[in-house]
């Protein structure tokens, strides 16, 4: 905190292009590290190192949109009255924070960390404890950037640390991005002292194919949803909501889903414990009576001794009552559930209490819209199962996936991170002027 106290009043003096600048050549190194960030998050994080690298150049668009905010928002400024202008810009904070997940070590943090520099603020970081590593060697690129002493921190550990920064008084928004039940804590205990907050939460996202769906497409793209990152990723598809006569497309995922090369492909669990989380919905769930179509327990890639694995699993037969269709089991898991119509499935989709996102897949135009304009979901997909929205568009669920207002990336990531100041001028008494003019 000393530190940051220190290096704020610098950065916040700092015009807003000369930060841009700054924050343009922490771009530059990041391209040049690219190979080196994916092959550490690849490695403390599990997931294969093309998706690590994705993930490193998705961050690095966010850091983009960062950089070119000084071009974009300019503040503005009105002549209210007769000689009496109104202008408005937005200034830092102050010292601010991000918390964030184990699932992708360099991309959330900079969902976080470009928008809240960028805006003249110091940021603490604090990155999950199982993967400590990507995050410091970003910041370490930002520091050879230029990046004052101070600035952007990483604090390393766990509970007691985020509750530190919860509780620090000189903190002025937190961001947080993790579980649903994390997120609700965080966000009750910093706005409870009157701190800036915006959580983002866990996920359960349903993919609603109908018949007319493209076969091949909706296939593809539903086991990648469901089994890209290993189905540890907030936008991972968990459901499945098959209307009507679907076989044959369930039949085409499966046999998708069954020829992925575990190691080369499809990454490995963060964790033993995790291993038996996602282990102990298969079994509830067979025990329930859903049917296994492919059983990715106790796979691992051939020759390989260590590691947490699990294979693609697809269950059938789930409903939406069973611990597999309505809680997240963040695992390469596809429940699938089986519905007679369109209006079943999207009630489906609405009974779940998350909101991160939701699909429709379709070759009807009339179908898509019907189910998008119904989903209770902020981030829809139209034959899309990960719909992330691109910058400019900015990331951020409803429901239990997020507490607090606005997105965390994009135009209402920026607002989060700076404030507003109104000043209004005048620089000659104006003859006929009463007291409200
Ligand atoms: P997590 O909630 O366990 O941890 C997130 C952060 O909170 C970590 O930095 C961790 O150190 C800290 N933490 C953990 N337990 C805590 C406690 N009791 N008190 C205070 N702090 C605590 O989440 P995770 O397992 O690291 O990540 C997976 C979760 O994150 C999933 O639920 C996933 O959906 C969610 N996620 C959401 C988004 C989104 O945009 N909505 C994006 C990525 C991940």
């Amino acid at each position: 905190m000393a530190a940051a106290r220190k290096a704020f009043v610098g950065w916040r003096d700092t015009p807003p292009k000369a930060r841009a600048q700054v924050l343009h050549r922490w771009r530059v190194l990041l391209e040049a590290h690219l190979d080196e960030l994916a092959w550490l998050a690849s490695h403390e994080n599990g997931k294969i190192v093309s998706e690590a690298r994705a993930s490193v150049e998705k961050g690095i668009e966010c850091l983009e949109f960062a950089v070119a905010l000084p071009n974009a928002e300019t503040g503005g400024v009105l002549e209210v009255s007769r000689g009496i202008t109104c202008a408005v810009r937005q200034e830092p904070l102050g010292i601010v924070a991000g918390i964030v997940p184990f699932n992708f070590p360099a991309m959330v943090p900079m969902w976080m960390a470009p928008l809240a520099l960028c805006a003249g603020n110091a940021f603490i970081l604090k990155p999950s404890e199982k993967v400590p590593y990507t995050a410091l060697r970003m910041a370490e690129l930002a520091e050879a950037a230029g990046l004052p002493p101070g600035v952007l921190q990483i604090v390393q550990g766990g509970r007691a640390v985020v509750e530190a920064l919860c509780d620090h008084s000189e903190i002025k928004a937190l961001a947080f991005v993790g579980s649903t039940k994390v997120a609700k804590l965080v966000y009750g205990r910093s706005t409870a002292l009157g701190k800036r907050c915006l959580a983002l939460g866990g996920a359960n996202n349903h993919l609603v194919v109908v018949p007319d769906a493209d076969p091949e497409m909706t296939a593809t793209n539903v086991v990648a949803s469901s089994m890209g990152s290993a189905g540890q990723r907030c936008m991972a598809a968990s459901v499945m909501v098959a209307v009507g006569d679907v076989h044959h497309i369930v039949d085409l995922a499966v046999q998708k889903a069954a020829a992925i090369r575990l190691g080369d492909e499809l990454g490995c669990i963060i964790d033993g414990e995790a291993v038996a989380r996602i282990h102990r919905y298969i079994d509830d769930t067979v025990g329930r009576g859903a049917k296994l179509l492919l059983d990715g327990r106790g796979k691992r890639p051939v020759g390989v001794e260590g590691g947490y694995w699990v294979g693609p699993t697809v269950l059938d037969g789930v409903t939406a009552d069973m611990p597999a269709g309505c809680d997240e089991i963040f695992g390469p898991v596809l429940s699938i559930i089986r519905v007679a119509t369109l209006d079943q499935a999207i009630a489906i989709e609405n009974g779940n209490p998350y909101g991160n996102a939701a699909a429709i897949y379709s070759s009807h135009g009339g179908t898509a819209e019907y189910a998008i304009a119904r989903f209770s979901a902020g981030m829809c997909g139209v034959n899309v199962g990960v719909p992330v929205p691109r910058e400019p568009f900015a990331f951020g669920g409803w429901n239990d996936s997020r507490f607090g207002y606005g997105d965390i990336t994009g135009a209402d990531g920026y607002r989060f991170w700076s404030q507003a100041r109104k000043v209004t001028t005048t620089w000659a008494l104006q003859k006929d002027a009463t007291w409200m003019s």
